[in-house]
C-alpha cells in the first residue's frame, strides 16, 4: 500500500519526526525498514488493548495470554549472578500480588521504576513454578494515558534494540499518534471510485488510517481494516488486469491460424484414447490464443494424472501446422525423458522430428542437436533447463510449454520471452493444482484454463495412513500384491540439510526392504539424487520393463514419472512432506487399471498440522481441495511456486483468511476494466492518478 505521491509531508525522512532524531531514526531504518513519515503510517498495529479492560490479579488463568493489570509496585530487587541475574519486581493490586521480572536492561529499567508508585503493566503472562509472571511487561505509569481520548490503544510490532531505546509495542504509538496529528485528509486523498465505495458500505480512506491506529471502538476498527485489505486486494486486481489487458492487446505474437496436417493426423488417426471434455474446452481455449496474432500467456491446471501431456502436444502440432517450433520444458531429466519417449511414440507416423536435450546430452550429439534446431530441422526440443541456455538458438520458436512449473524461476521465463521475435507462445503448466485465490493473486495477469475432469475409467486410489510398527502388515500386504503382478513405489524423504544424510536414509530403508523381499524372488530398484542420469534411467527402464517389482527411491520420481502396474506408493516418514507432494507422489499409482493403494508411514508421534496431513490425504483424492488445505495449513507464502513470486505481500490482508474479500475485489477491479480499460471516465481519475504514483515501486508487471 503507498499512499499518493502528492502528499509531500508523508515523504519526508523519519528523522524530522518529533521524538524520533537521528539515532532512533537510524535504528527504526535497519530494524523496521521505516525510512520516511508514510513508511511509519503503514507500520500498523498488530493488535489493541483496551485499556479499560484491566484484570484483577487473583482473575488470571492460564486461558489468558496478554493481560493488563493495574496496581502498586511493592518491591523491586536484582537478584541472581551474571547469566542468572535478574530484576524482579512485584506489583499489588486489591487482590493478589504478581510478579515482574527482567533479564535484559536491568539498570536502566530499575532507574526508570519507584517503588511504592502506582503503574499500568502489560504484557504476556507466563508460568514460572506454577505461579502466573510476566517477563519484560510493557510498564506505564497510570496516569499517562488517562487524557487519552481513546480506549483502544495500538500495540506494534517491535524489536529488542528499538525496545531498549525506548520504543515498545507500546510506545510506537506516541509516534503515530503525533503522526496523525500533522496530517490531514488531503494527505491521504481517496483512491477507490465513490461508486465501489458506495456500494460496498467502505469507509473513506482517510478515516481508515486513523482508525487502523486509534480506533475509537472495535467496529471502527474493523471498518478500517477491511477498507484497507479490500484496497490491497482491488489495487493488485486491477494491475494484474491492466497488465493482461495490454498483453492482450499490444504484444504481438506470432499468428497460428491454421489447424493441418500435423494436428489433424494425430487427432484423427494415432490417438490411443478420446479426449476428456476438459482436455478439449482448454484445447479449443488455446487454439484461440494462437489463432489472433497477440501473444498467448496461459496458465493451465489440472490434477495430477488430468492428461495435460496431450493437450501440450496438440497445441506444439499446431504451432507446426504453422511453420514454428515448440519447446517442451520440465523440470528433471527423467520427467524430460519420459516426456519425450511418450511423444516420440505418439508422433512416429508423423514427419517431424523431436529431439531431447539434457544436461547430459554429449557434447557430439548436442552439436548436432543444436545445428538442426537452428535450420529448423527440429520442430519439437524436449528438455529441461539446458532449453533456455543462450547456446540454444532456434529457427523460429513459436510456442514454449513449461511443465510443473513450479521449478522454474520467473528469471528463467524471462529468458524464454527472448528466443523469438515475437516473443513465443507460452503456456505453463502446474504439477498439482494451486488454490483458485493463490492463482488469482500470483498469476492473475495469465489466462487461465483448468482441466477439471480425470479420463474415464481411472480407479480412486485407496489411502491409508499407517504407523511404523505396523510395517510388517503393510510388507506383507506389498508381498501379497506383487504376487499377483504389481508393482511398488516406496519413497523416502529428502532431508534437505544433509545429501548424505538422505543417502545413509535411502539406503538402510533398502537394507530393510531387502531383507523382506529378498532375491532371487523378488528384485528392487533404487533410485537417488546421487546417481548419474545413465544410472537413474537404467534403474527407471529396469522397473519399466518389470525386472524388478520396487523402486525404493527418494523424490526424484515425484514429478511425472509413468508405470501403468505400479499400483502401490508407500511414502516413508510421510510427516515429512508437505501435502501438495504427498498428492504428487500419489499421483504415480492408480494410472493402469488395476486397484491401487497409497501407504503413508508415520512415526506414532504426530504434531497436530502433520495429522492434519494426513488425514487430509485419506480424505480425499481432489488436488483442488487438498491445495486449499495446504494454503490453509502452511500459508500462502509457503505453497509450492509462490515462494519467490513477491506477490503475496500485502501488508494487511491475507488469501487465505480474507478469500472473501479478496473475491469480491476481483469482481469490482472486473467490473471496472470491463466497463473502462483505460481508465478514462472522470470516475476513475483518482484510482488512475493513484495507479501513476505507484508505478516502478512494484515488480508487479511481467511474470512470464
Ligand atoms: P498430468 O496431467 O499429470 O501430466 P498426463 O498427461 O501424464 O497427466 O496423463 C496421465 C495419463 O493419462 C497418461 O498415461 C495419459 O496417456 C493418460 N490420458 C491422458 N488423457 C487421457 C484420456 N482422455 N483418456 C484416457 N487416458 C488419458
Ligand atoms: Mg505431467
Amino acid at each position: 500500500m503507498h499512499i499518493n505521491t502528492v502528499s509531500y509531508i508523508l515523504q519526508n525522512p523519519i528523522e524530522y519526526l518529533k521524538g524520533v532524531g537521528p539515532f532512533r531514526a537510524d535504528l527504526l531504518k535497519k530494524e523496521l525498514n521505516i525510512f520516511t513519515f508514510n513508511d511509519l503510517l503503514e507500520h500498523f498495529p498488530f493488535r489493541h488493548v483496551d485499556k479499560t479492560k484491566i484484570v484483577a490479579i487473583k482473575d488470571i488463568t492460564t486461558q489468558l495470554d496478554y493481560i493488563q493489570v493495574a496496581g502498586k509496585l511493592i518491591h523491586l530487587e536484582v537478584i541472581g549472578e551474571r547469566r542468572s541475574k535478574r530484576l524482579i519486581g512485584i506489583i499489588q493490586d486489591y487482590s493478589e500480588t504478581l510478579e515482574l521480572c527482567w533479564f535484559q536492561g536491568i539498570n536502566w529499567v530499575q532507574k526508570t521504576l519507584q517503588v511504592g508508585q502506582s503503574y499500568l503493566v502489560y504484557g504476556k503472562v507466563s508460568y514460572f513454578q506454577h505461579k502466573p509472571q510476566i517477563t519484560h511487561p510493557e510498564i506505564e505509569t497510570t496516569t499517562l494515558y488517562a487524557t487519552a481520548k481513546n480506549f483502544l490503544e495500538p500495540i506494534y510490532p517491535t524489536t529488542e534494540k528499538l525496545k531498549a531505546k525506548g520504543l515498545n509495542g507500546r510506545q510506537f504509538g506516541k509516534l503515530t499518534s503525533t503522526l496523525l496529528s500533522l496530517i490531514t485528509e488531503k494527505d491521504i486523498p481517496e483512491n477507490l471510485p465513490d461508486n465501489v465505495l458506495q456500494s460496498l458500505h467502505l469507509i473513506n480512506r482517510y478515516q481508515s488510517f486513523v482508525n487502523i491506529h486509534f480506533p475509537i471502538d472495535t467496529i471502527n476498527y474493523a471498518n478500517a481494516l477491511r477498507r484497507l485489505k479490500f484496497e490491497e486486494f482491488f489495487i493488485a486486481q486491477i494491475r494484474l488486469g491492466l497488465t493482461k489487458l495490454q498483453r492482450h492487446r499490444y504484444t504481438q505474437g506470432a499468428v497460428f491460424d491454421k489447424v493441418g496436417e500435423y494436428f489433424n493426423t494425430l487427432y484423427q488417426q494415432y490417438l490411443p484414447f478420446a479426449l476428456t471434455h476438459a482436455q478439449k474446452r482448454v484445447l479449443k481455449e488455446i487454439r484461440n490464443d494462437l489463432g489472433v496474432g497477440k501473444q498467448m500467456n496461459r496458465l493451465l491446471q489440472g490434477d495430477v494424472g488430468s492428461g495435460k501431456t496431450i493437450v501440450a502436444l496438440l497445441s506444439m502440432l499446431i504451432a507446426a501446422d504453422n511453420g514454428y517450433q515448440s519447446c517442451l520444458m520440465a523440470p528433471t531429466e527423467i520427467l524430460a525423458q519420459q516426456h519425450f519417449d511418450n511423444i516420440t511414440a505418439l508422433t512416429k507416423h508423423l514427419p517431424i522430428q523431436v529431439q531431447l536435450l539434457k544436461g547430459s546430452t554429449k557434447k557430439i550429439e548436442r552439436k548436432k542437436i543444436l545445428e538442426q534446431l537452428q535450420n529448423a530441422e527440429t520442430t519439437i526440443l524436449i528438455g529441461t533447463h539446458a532449453v533456455i541456455e543462450d547456446v540454444v538458438v532456434f529457427n523460429k520458436l513459436g510456442l514454449a510449454i513449461i511443465d510443473e512449473q513450479h521449478r522454474f524461476g520467473v528469471a528463467q521465463r524471462a529468458k524464454l520471452w527472448k528466443k523469438a521475435h515475437p516473443a513465443p507462445h507460452v503456456l505453463v503448466m502446474t504439477a498439482t493444482p494451486i488454490p483458485r485465490t493463490l492463482a488469482m493473486t500470483a498469476y492473475g495477469d495469465l489466462d487461465y484454463s483448468v482441466i477439471d475432469e480425470l479420463p474415464p475409467g481411472r480407479q480412486s486410489i485407496v489411502t491409508v495412513h499407517r504407523y511404523e510398527k505396523q510395517r510388517v502388515m503393510v510388507m506383507d500386504f506389498i508381498r501379497a500384491e506383487i504376487i499377483k503382478g504389481r508393482q511398488a513405489y516406496i519413497v523416502f524423504p529428502l532431508i534437505e540439510e544433509s545429501e548424505k544424510l538422505d543417502y545413509e536414509n535411502l539406503m538402510q530403508g533398502y537394507e530393510h526392504i531387502k531383507a523382506f523381499f529378498p532375491e532371487p524372488q523378488y528384485f528392487i530398484s533404487v533410485l537417488h539424487g546421487r546417481q548419474s542420469a545413465q544410472e537413474k534411467q537404467t534403474n527407471m527402464q529396469r522397473f519399466i520393463q518389470k525386472d524388478t517389482q520396487i523402486m525404493v527411491a527418494t523424490t526424484v520420481i515425484e514429478v511425472g514419472v509413468n508405470v501403468p502396474n505400479a499400483s502401490i506408493m508407500v511414502i516413508e516418514s510421510a510427516e515429512r512432506f508437505g501435502l501438495s507432494q504427498l498428492h504428487q507422489l500419489r499421483g504415480r499409482v492408480g494410472r493402469g487399471s488395476e486397484k491401487s493403494y497409497c501407504i503413508l508411514l508415520t512415526s506414532f508421534k504426530l504434531n497436530n498440522e502433520a495429522r492434519e496431513r494426513m488425514k487430509t490425504m485419506v480424505a480425499t483424492n481432489d488436488g483442488f481441495a487438498i491445495a486449499e488445505k495446504d494454503m490453509e495449513l502452511r500459508g500462502p507464502g509457503d505453497v509450492e511456486g509462490t515462494k519467490q513470486s513477491g506477490l503475496l505481500n500485502f501488508k494487511l490482508a491475507s488469501i487465505v483468511q480474507d478469500k472473501n474479500i479478496l473475491d469480491i475485489a476481483k469482481q469490482e477491479a472486473d467490473i471496472l476494466l470491463t466497463a473502462d480499460p483505460d481508465l478514462q471516465n472522470e470516475d476513475n481519475a483518482a484510482l488512475k492518478k493513484y495507479l501513476h504514483s505507484l508505478n516502478g515501486k512494484t515488480a508487479w508487471s511481467k511474470i512470464s
